[in-house]
């Protein structure tokens, strides 16, 4: 936690906390209750989190305030914690970085399917290798350079005492290689220590399909002699006789059976040793039958923090044009640019302006983030620009907008154009913003546009 002071005159202690999981952790009975009671499940939340870092630095590398995300995913223990849709990603390969190679003192990546990871036993288990192969799904989607990530193991060392195994999604940048993702099996740790501390119980309890017989020694007291024999030790003595484990509680019964009586620890009441008679207690072998399963369910835990996801892609996706150093795009994937479409009229004539303003009203009717640049710098300027801004998309109003209602889209990347009616360059943007297509799809499909045909 990290310590501050709170209070009009600063003299209370605050504490920032360092994660978000804590709060999933603490709710975990009504998250349960939420979801029916049905396990697996996951929680996520995204905000703020604190450390008290000796020296922040490197950008958003190193701060001492900063935005992560966090998916708790809870998980039956029994099982070998198994993943429903692990299948869905058991073919996707990963560069692995192992904990015998760092031993080794080297840092060469095996590239290896999540599929053969998990069953040689070098990712510990399916809902953990389910997750790593989810990180890397999703930084791709991003945009992230796959020849610059890995999964690097924590060495035990490392690693949380409670935890199973534990594998960081880490970044090439120019700071080297940086902890961007975090992915952890938690075991059932943190809901063990916050029930045990709050006495709240934090568990699963299911119906068993087969009611579990289980023969053990059960100890019966005689409460009408026994309250009034140890007066105000009763409470202690209950306790420790509780407290006697099954092996202990089978050799009781044999003495009991043998000398009528037995002597028992019991600190704190006369010397230390109390004895119990035949009269008092009887310790029988029955039959427990158990209809109801109760377990604390472990955790895997993707940790995600944004600031350096952000900026490890901002330097993976910067490139300049060939042979123009200072033409810089920034190559944002059309799903996580921030504005998704320029919008250009060819000139400062009034008509192309209305054309794009009608189109920008359009765009955002759908949710598509869009601007206009309507200064008077030219069309390669106001492109390049954009370009830089990491905008994907660019549509122009030109003469024949006027004529026939077309316009014409531009890709960022590539910088080829293609001409269509409004209605099909709206569609392809909704479909390459929502990354159900492609630049390469949206090309085979609409006729291209080549600068020689504006009028
Ligand atoms: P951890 O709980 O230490 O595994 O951290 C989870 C994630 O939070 C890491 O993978 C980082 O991406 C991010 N993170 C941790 N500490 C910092 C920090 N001081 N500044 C920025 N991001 C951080």
């Amino acid at each position: 936690m990290f310590q501050t002071s709170i209070g009009p005159s600063g003299g209370l202690a605050g504490y920032l906390r360092p994660e978000t999981a804590q709060g999933q952790f603490l709710t975990f009975q009504k998250l349960l209750e939420f979801n029916q009671q049905a396990m697996p499940f996951a929680s996520a939340s995204i905000g703020k989190s604190f450390r008290n870092e000796i020296s922040p630095r490197s950008g958003l590398m190193r701060v001492r305030e900063f935005l992560m995300a966090e998916i708790e995913h809870f998980v039956d223990p029994e099982g070998g914690k198994s993943h429903p849709r692990f299948v869905e990603v058991k073919d996707v390969e990963l560069a692995l970085l192992s904990r015998e190679v760092q031993l080794g003192g080297k840092t060469d990546v095996e590239k290896m399917s999540i599929g053969k990871a998990v069953s040689s036993g070098l990712v510990d288990n399916e809902t953990l290798g389910y997750f790593l192969a989810r990180i890397q799904l999703f930084l791709k989607r991003l945009g992230v350079d796959q020849s610059k990530l890995r999964f690097r193991q924590h060495m035990a060392n490392e690693m949380a005492h409670y935890a199973a195994d534990c594998w960081d999604a880490e970044l090439l940048t120019s700071y080297g290689w940086v902890e961007c993702v975090g992915c952890a099996d938690r075991s059932a740790y943190d809901l063990t220590v916050h029930a045990k501390r709050t006495g709240v119980p934090l568990v699963v309890r299911e119906t068993r399909n087969e009611p579990l017989r289980i023969e053990e020694w059960q100890i019966d007291l005689d409460k009408k002699k026994f309250g009034p024999r140890f007066k105000k030790d009763g409470k202690a003595v209950e306790a420790a006789v509780e407290a006697l484990t099954q092996e202990q509680r089978e050799i009781f019964a044999g003495e009991l059976n043998k000398d009528g009586r037995i002597v028992i620890d019991v600190p704190g009441v006369g010397n230390g040793k109390v004895e119990l008679e035949k009269d008092i207690l009887e310790i029988v072998k029955r039959t427990r039958v158990e209809n109801i399963r109760e377990y604390t369910p472990n955790v895997i835990e993707p940790s995600f923090g944004i600031g350096r996801i952000l900026y490890s892609l901002v330097e993976h996706i910067y490139w300049s044009r060939p042979g123009d150093e200072a033409r810089g795009v920034l190559s944002f994937p059309p799903p996580v640019a921030p504005t998704k479409v320029l919008l250009v009229p060819l000139s400062t004539n009034p008509e192309f302006s209305k054309l794009v303003r009608r189109f920008s009203h359009k765009l955002r009717a759908l949710g598509i983030s869009n601007r206009i640049d309507d200064t008077s710098a030219s069309i390669g300027k106001r492109y390049a620009r954009n370009d830089e801004l990491g905008t994907p998309l660019g549509v122009t109003a030109d003469f024949q907008s006027l004529k026939d209602g077309s316009f014409t889209l531009r890709d960022r990347d590539t910088m080829k154009q293609v001409r269509a009616s409004e209605e099909e360059i709206v569609a392809a943007i909704k479909s390459l913003s929502e990354g159900t297509e492609i630049w390469e799809d949206v090309a085979k499909r609409l006729p291209e546009f080549t600068e020689q045909q504006v009028d």
